[in-house]
């Protein structure tokens, strides 16, 4: 059954049959071919920390490296920052997230490499791949969290196989974006959230990997 639009549904990212971490996203479009979600400023989700019984890393690559590969995490509180309209195509190893500033004005272009989302009980499901592209509005793109992909590939964390996916998809993006194909060449520029959403909240079951 589609969702409508102004639904609150959670997305959780699964690791080794545990929840990684979950945010929750306003329905704006679910469609067969495409899903839209509204992830506001401000939006309180849980990410993944280590946990007080030992000492953290002090350093954010480090610190995710030892996470996944002791699958020790505890979650804490984080409030999302930079408002983003979330792009996704079913079967696709990314979404493209559009993004603007408080002002409204647009402030770019972001393609979180992750596994194809499946939809749940209570949402969609994913995991974020570490990879990222960004892009200005007008489409100049760089690598974001490169050196930690690599580390993660090195270190065995993520299989060749999917290391070998995550780079060609990345590849496919960037050409997609340099063409101005869709969902880049559309006009985002004009698109609002309605005003009634609000910022959303995470559910009950958020937690819970099997929903
Ligand atoms: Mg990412």
């Amino acid at each position: 059954m589609a969702w409508a639009a102004g639904d609150v549904v959670v997305h959780q990212e699964i690791w080794r049959d545990r929840v990684w971490a979950a945010r929750p996203l306003v329905v704006v479009e679910d469609a067969p071919d495409r899903m839209l979600f509204w992830l506001p400023a401000g939006t309180v989700r849980k990410v993944p920390m280590t946990p007080p019984h030992r000492e953290d890393p002090g350093e954010r690559t480090a610190r995710i490296i030892d996470l996944l590969e002791r699958g020790d995490w505890v979650h804490v509180d984080h409030v999302w920052d930079v408002s983003c309209l979330w792009i996704l195509r079913p079967g696709d190893w990314h979404a493209v997230w559009a993004s603007w500033l408080p002002t409204g004005e647009r402030y770019g272009w972001y393609v979180n490499l992750q596994r194809p989302v499946r939809r749940t009980a209570i949402g969609i499901e994913s995991m974020d791949l570490q990879l990222d592209v960004v892009a200005t509005p007008d489409r100049i793109w760089s690598w974001k969290d490169d050196d930690e992909f690599q580390q993660i590939a090195d270190r065995g964390i993520l299989d060749a196989a999917t290391v070998g996916r995550v780079r060609a998809e990345a590849a496919e993006v960037i050409g997609r974006l340099e063409a101005n194909d869709p969902p880049f060449g559309e006009d985002w520029d004009s698109w609002r959230p309605d005003p009634a959403w609000g910022v959303p909240r995470l559910r009950a079951g958020w937690d819970d990997p099997s929903v």
